[in-house]
């Protein structure tokens, strides 16, 4: 597996290794910190330490919850780990050992020993949780001997063996690498286990008895030997050395890989490994184990949510395997109405001590109840909102933190599509809904039936809708999850993988509907007597938990029907009046301004709904796409003489004062940078024979002519051609045009007392001189007008910084801009040598592995592009203090570039209407301290 920390390490270490073999101690110097009643030694504030799971137990421990003791091994062991060649830092066995021996002191119980043994989780921990992408091993230090005197000092053999069995197929799954070999293979343990409960006729786990659950851990033996040709460890400090090289490995393994690239965590970071003393929720059944959410994460009301499950160990739950039942029938449950009133009383004081929602683990041993983990509860967007607007309003939460853990691109689910309220009816009388599964994930979604991720992948690729449908999902499915517009699981309860990762990625999920039934072999889902196959049409509606065949209609979010569509009031909308809490908060706190990409009155509109405060960039060149403008734009290409061209463009001239008039009226006196023409001519004449002599017919020009006039058009490398303001500087009568229409437009919007604040922005500048040249042209054209109109318009020039000459010399260059707008998306391909149009064919392989950390087109590279705009910047800033500083390439819309923009120090950025709302959270982040 290539990953930039495994590459790192083994360059730094083979450079180191010559003489020395010995691995480095630790460069934290402390490796191990201890959670536990005879003392503990971290918090909540050493995330980046001790991962968030261990910091956070600490917490829990220091607090007085019930914590089963336990010690975690810090990130910076992790790191070390990869820097010495994947070797531990000298001293970390030793230590370990010691922590064991406290640990026995403090449990009274001896690792390794029969009648009193001390058994061990082992998890690994990352400063952000990533559920489920690494690995997590239990009932560490049993053996032939041990599970003997387990047997007897609980007098339960079943419980013994089967916490035996448990722990050898963990262990030789997650240690050993017993695994299955492909998509469709079954898990070998699983494999093995079924064929024993179908030869001692057993229908459930829970029916294996004593026994066959012996004879299972030795047909477990024989797999690990026959596929690894190994024995499986019997001393238990082997086993818990293999354990922790086993989660330190997983930091590198491909899903949490792909899941970090997700989520930009850095490689860097490494895992912590928390080894925690065991408690058993399978011992009888006055023994459960839980996950629960203080709120409903899909929601977000204020209920307490989650699951249980008797005589079972954790992860029975979260693998999805056994149904569990809700949290709340614990209260009427006899044996665990007692547990239930101090669970309650648990949710609060998380709530009051965390500051957020908790997502938490629990394990009932003979009704006690003990804390296994929490964490901040991953949630949809809704339920963000929400819980964000009752928590600030509770005092439960602080407005910042409501601001600082919200995950900005998140924001972009309330946008997402509902179904259509007529076709969803018709469809559901017409009898297609195939049954109900679990709510997991809102919002609508259709497509066509896909059974893995490699086939969801595909069809994703070549622009087809997809929703996938697995028994349950594992991790290996997260590509596909990725690709898939919604995700529908037979198995598996609202804390299942499925629903755990859906609710996170804001992506549709119907988990557990258990009516529905997948044969992968033949490729078909079959439910209420129907039986649809892959590329069949299916709707799921993660809202609701339904499964419809066929498609149904979407339609717009409730918020876009608020803010948008207007078909319905604010006060109608309690997402709506989330969503604005939260957008006034931010607003609160961020320094940034907010501008959009807009070339039409109505995405103006739609952009002021969303929190734009002005126009960022206009790209004119889109307006002559329009209707029949397209012909008096190419007559003026076609022209040879400058007196034909002024007479097209005195065409133009009238559709594009309509235009800009339109979007000074929209803009209601915000200001509008309006950039003159960019792209090379080229790009507004057709190329295919037929469309040509079509044109010569119109324009009364030989075919020939016309066919002459494109190929002298034609460029090797249109991007760094005949463009940007190298068009206006040949053809001045092209800007003169677009010059006069702007403010004439803003004259007549003036008179009419609409206040107008025009920015001209001239394209693609690399020498002041040309900056110079159409500067002089525009002041020249704006007298002219002015002085026609009689009215005294205010505005601005400009120039874009979007090509690396631009910037390298933006003190020279700002002498003549009033402000610069950087063209990230030019800036990024003129800086990498990288074509913004066709490196798609290798950047997912080079994020991969790890050659960048995101795509550089969608998420600015900050250490190089990033360094240009600080130059520009400062130099900028320089020659003219108050010089104005924006940004309208599309990372103005992306979260991380973001908090960069504001780092740099520019006044606003610009981006897409739908974009506003995650552009307006980010900025209120990065001026609360979030770093890029
Ligand atoms: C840019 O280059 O970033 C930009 C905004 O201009 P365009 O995308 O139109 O080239
Ligand atoms: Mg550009």
């Amino acid at each position: 597996m290539a990953s930039t920390l495994g590459k790192k390490s083994s360059a730094k270490s083979s450079a180191k290794s010559s003489g020395k073999k010995e691995p480095r101690a630790s460069r934290s110097g402390r490796m191990i910190y201890y959670f536990g009643a005879k003392k503990c030694d971290g918090d909540g504030t050493m995330k980046p330490l001790l991962g968030g799971k261990g910091a956070n137990l600490a917490q829990m421990t220091k607090i007085g919850l019930p914590v089963p003791p336990g010690f975690t091994i810090t990130t910076q062991v992790c790191i070390d780990y990869y820097d010495n060649g994947k070797k531990f830092p000298k001293g970390l066995e030793e230590e370990i050992a010691s922590y064991v021996r406290l640990l026995e002191k403090e449990t009274g119980k001896k690792f390794g020993e029969g009648g009193n043994a001390l058994l061990l989780s082992v998890r690994s921990g990352a400063r952000d949780s990533m559920p489920g992408m690494m690995d997590t091993i239990l009932n560490l230090g049993l053996n032939d001997e041990t599970v003997k005197g387990l047997a007897a000092a609980t007098g339960n053999a079943r419980f013994a063996y089967d916490s035996y069995r448990r722990f050898v197929q963990m262990y030789g799954d997650v240690v050993m690498g017993v695994q299955k070999r492909h998509e469709n293979e079954h898990d070998p343990f699983e494999e093995v286990m079924e064929k024993l409960k179908h030869e001692v006729g057993a229908h459930n786990d829970t029916d294996l008895t004593a026994d066959a659950l012996r004879e299972l851990v030795k047909r477990y033996m024989q797999l690990i030997k026959q596929r690894t040709g190994k024995n499986f460890p019997q001393d238990p400090f082997d086993q818990l050395i293999g354990a922790v090289g086993a989660v330190f490995g997983s930091w590198m393994n491909e899903r949490a890989i792909i899941y970090r690239r997700k989520y930009k965590i850095p490689d860097e970071w490494g895992t912590a490994v928390n080894v925690q003393s065991m408690v058993f929720g399978n011992m009888g059944d006055d023994c459960a184990t839980g996950v629960a959410f203080t709120r409903d994460p899909a929601t977000g009301e204020d209920v307490f949510y989650g699951e249980y499950l008797v005589n079972a160990q954790g992860e029975d739950v979260v693998a999805g395997v056994r149904t569990p039942k809700p949290v709340a029938e614990m209260a009427n449950d006899p044996v665990f109405a007692g547990t239930y009133k101090q669970l309650e009383k648990v949710r609060e004081r998380l709530e009051k001590k965390f500051g957020d929602v908790q997502d938490f683990e629990f394990t009932i041993e003979k009704k006690k109840l003990y804390m296994l983990q929490t964490r901040h509860g991953k949630r949809t967007a809704l339920a963000y909102v929400k819980i964000a607007h009752d928590m600030v309003k509770q005092k439960l939460m602080t407005p910042e933190h409501a601001i600082q853990s919200a995950d900005p691109d998140a924001l972009s689910q309330l946008l997402a599509p509902v179904f259509d309220r007529a076709d969803y009816a018709a469809a559901k009388k017409a009898g297609r809904v195939l049954t109900t599964g679990l709510a997991a994930g809102p919002g609508a979604a259709t497509g066509q039936l896909v059974f893995t991720a490699a086939k969801a992948e595909e069809l994703a690729r070549a622009g087809k809708k997809v929703v996938l449908a697995r028994v349950e999902t594992s991790p290996e499915d997260l590509r596909g999850m990725i690709a898939a517009e919604g995700i529908l699981t037979s198995r598996g309860g609202v804390s299942s993988h499925a629903a755990l990762v859906a609710r996170q990625m804001g992506k549709v999920c119907v988990a557990g509907a258990g009516a529905v039934q997948i044969d992968y072999a033949k490729g078909t889902l079959s439910c209420a007597g129907q039986t649809l196959r892959e590329g069949d049409a299916i709707s799921i509606n993660g809202s609701t938990g339904e499964v419809l065949a066929g498609n149904v209609k979407t339609a717009d979010s409730e918020l876009l029907q608020v803010l948008i569509a207007r078909t319905m009031k604010p006060d109608d909308s309690d997402v709506y009046q989330y969503y604005s809490f939260i957008m006034k908060l931010a607003d609160k706190h961020r320094k940034l301004g907010l501008r959009t990409n807009a070339d039409t009155p109505e995405q103006v509109r739609q952009a002021i709904a969303f929190g734009a405060e002005g126009i960022g960039l206009t790209r004119t060149e889109h307006m002559f796409f329009e209707g029949d403008r397209i012909d008096a734009m190419r007559e003026m290409i076609l022209a040879t003489k400058e007196e034909a061209r002024r007479e097209a463009l005195g065409k133009l001239l009238p559709y594009q004062r309509d235009d800009f008039e339109g979007i000074f009226r929209a803009l209601e006196g915000r200001p509008a940078t309006i950039r003159l023409l960019d792209p090379p001519l080229h790009e507004f004449v057709p190329h295919d024979a037929k469309a040509q002599e079509d044109l010569a017919k119109k324009l009364k020009l030989s075919p020939d002519a016309v066919k002459a006039r494109v190929e002298a058009l034609h460029e090797f490398n249109p991007m760094l051609g005949h463009r940007g303001c190298r068009l206006g500087i040949s053809y001045p009568e092209i800007s003169e045009m677009q010059v006069r229409a702007i403010f004439e437009a803003a004259a007549k919007v003036q008179k009419s007392g609409v206040k107008v604040r025009p920015e001209i922005m001239i394209p693609l500048v690399g020498f002041r001189k040309e900056l110079d040249n159409q500067v002089e042209l525009t002041h020249k054209v704006a007298a002219q007008v002015q002085k026609e109109t009689g009215e005294k318009i205010k505005y601005l020039v400009g120039t874009m910084i979007e090509i690396p000459r631009g910037a390298l010399t933006a003190d020279d260059i700002a002498e003549t801009a009033e402000f610069f707008s950087f063209g990230t998306n030019d800036l990024t391909q003129t800086t990498l040598g990288m074509s913004r149009d066709d490196s798609a064919s290798f950047l997912p392989h080079y994020a991969e592995l790890g050659i960048v950390k995101a795509n550089p087109f969608a998420s600015l590279d900050t250490t190089g592009v990033g360094q240009l705009m600080q130059i520009a910047v400062e130099k900028g800033r320089k020659t003219r203090k108050d010089i104005k500083l924006g940004i309208c390439g599309e990372h103005g819309g992306d979260p991380h570039s973001v908090v960069f923009c504001h780092h740099v120090g520019l006044d606003y950025v610009s981006c897409s209407p739908f974009r506003l709302p995650v552009a307006r959270l980010a900025a209120a982040q990065a001026a609360l301290g979030k770093t890029y």
